[in-house]
């Protein structure tokens, strides 16, 4: 009997090995492919590292004597989240009111993370303390879609086509006409894509920031559908982390690549285990690096770091509580950067639940990506600068023009009643969802209990004002307002 239940053990443990993955980012690899059809790019990405810690210190300068204007304390950046899925991963989701319930919280977090107030600051050890900084950037859902209609701020696509790595960075998912959804204004909008990442289990991110010089419409963050914003029930459904005891479901995954959509980089710098400067010989602790000068991040006070660290690293308990590497800060390889690497970086590969913080260099370059710093406006200015897309648009009273698929609401204003038609011919329905002023789903219609492209829907009952009824098709969603008299 003990021997059964050993050999059970056993293989329990090999099945955790395959199950759960450790986290991978791609933007070693979304550099190495624009490298591969144009060479000349090797250059430019070398040359935007070395230029990081210029900017940084221009910044912080310039807030010193008061010449930069930092803008989203006042303008929050609209987010859009693209959900382009297959129907059991919008159920694993827990459809509209999972989805709605997700992004809320992935907001959340990225203020909190961006602004030096996530509650998890307590855990980050004493020498560490005067590195965590605030970005200063805010983040808000958008609610004007590109043509004035409402939106909760993201919006559903069902496909049965699953996304593989391609030239442009699980492009296919970024448009319309290859079973994804277009990008809104790069200009106005930042672009999330939650997507299935169905060629590699351990990626989570992927992100094309403007300066790749890429198609405007490939700029935005893809990430793994089942990562997006932080749990709020142990039955939520997230990805597993490589410990097999942790989630990445803390929302931090979207916190890393809207970094590197801010152009910081992997606090290790993608350059395969070599540390920056120095190897420590006969070093007793984690993660030997390999031999020669690497490259980090560009970054002064994030500390020399030969490669990635992952799951939750358990802390020496030398020199205050730090974790290190064999990367050594002096010539003769004798002495270690005192606060240990940065393995509770954002912009490193950790779980969830051992990052906690932006460094003062990586927040300024990031808030120098939003501002206006003496002449210069940052590459991401203009995000901040349409505060009403955050807003609800204004009533627009009975006008319910079909954009596309034929589909009409009506009668607008409505008095219990409410007949929803469109064109089954061009699109396929999947949903049908109701939301009061304050964006919580109030009604969810069986959509296959009733005839297609005719359904009704009884209002009577609810209270009087104003509604948003959303129709998410097979081509994207659709959102209209309505007015319940
Ligand atoms: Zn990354």
């Amino acid at each position: 009997m003990r021997k059964s239940l050993l050999v059970l053990g056993g293989a329990l443990i090999l099945m955790h090995n395959y199950a759960f993955a450790q986290r991978s980012c791609g933007a070693q690899q979304v550099r190495a492919s624009i490298i591969a059809k144009h060479p000349e790019a090797a250059q430019k990405f070398e040359e935007q590292r070395a230029s990081l810690q210029g900017i940084a210190d221009n910044y912080k300068l310039h807030i010193k004597t008061g010449v930069a204007e930092k803008t989203t304390a006042t303008s929050p950046i609209p987010v859009i989240f693209h959900i382009v899925v297959n129907s059991a991963q919008f159920t694993q989701l827990g459809g509209t009111a999972g989805i709605s319930r997700r992004c809320d919280s992935q907001i959340a977090v990225l203020n909190r993370d961006y602004n030096r107030q996530n509650s998890d600051s307590v855990l980050i050890p004493s020498l560490w303390k005067p590195l965590y900084a605030s970005a200063g950037i805010h983040f808000g859902l958008a609610h004007t879609d590109p043509t004035g209609h409402a939106t909760p701020g993201y919006e559903v696509k069902i496909t049965s086509t699953s996304f593989v790595e391609g030239p442009n960075s699980y492009s296919d998912a970024k448009h319309a006409g290859t079973s994804g959804l277009d990008s809104w204004d790069e200009t106005k909008y930042l672009n999330v894509w939650c997507i299935n990442f169905s060629d590699n289990t351990g990626l989570l991110g992927v992100t094309v920031p403007k300066s790749y010089g890429t198609s405007l419409s490939e700029v935005g963050i893809c990430i793994n559908y089942g990562v997006l914003g932080k749990r709020s029930s142990p039955s939520d459904y997230y990805i597993q982390s490589g410990t097999s005891l942790n989630y990445y479901d803390l929302g931090r995954t979207l916190t890393h690549e809207i970094g590197h959509f801010f152009e910081i980089w992997h606090t290790w710098g993608d350059d395969n285990g070599l540390c920056p400067f120095y190897v420590k010989a006969s070093c007793p602790y984690h993660g030997t690096p390999t031999a020669g000068s690497g490259s980090d991040d560009g970054l002064n006070d994030t500390p020399p770091e030969g490669d990635s660290k992952y799951d939750v690293p358990v802390y020496t308990g030398i020199l205050g509580g730090t974790f290190h590497d064999c990367c050594a800060t002096d010539t003769f390889g004798t002495s270690y950067q005192p606060i240990g690497v940065a393995s509770l970086d954002f912009m490193n590969y950790t779980d969830d639940k051992a990052m906690q913080l932006f460094t003062p260099d990586q927040a300024a370059v990031m808030a120098t990506q939003v501002s206006i710093v003496g002449v210069v406006t940052g590459e991401n200015y203009s995000l901040t600068q349409n505060p009403g897309l955050l807003n609800w648009p204004a009533n627009t009273g009975i006008e319910q023009t079909t954009i596309k698929n034929g589909l009409n609401i009506f009668p607008n204003p409505s008095t219990g009643t409410l007949y929803i038609t469109f064109n089954q011919a061009t699109d396929e329905l999947k949903q049908i969802s109701i939301f009061n002023i304050i964006g919580q789903e109030v009604q969810n219609i069986n959509i296959a209990e009733q005839q297609k492209e005719y359904y009704s829907i009884d209002l009577s009952g609810m209270s009087k004002g104003i509604y948003f009824v959303r129709c998410n098709f097979a081509s994207g969603s659709i959102t209209r307002k309505i007015l319940l008299q």
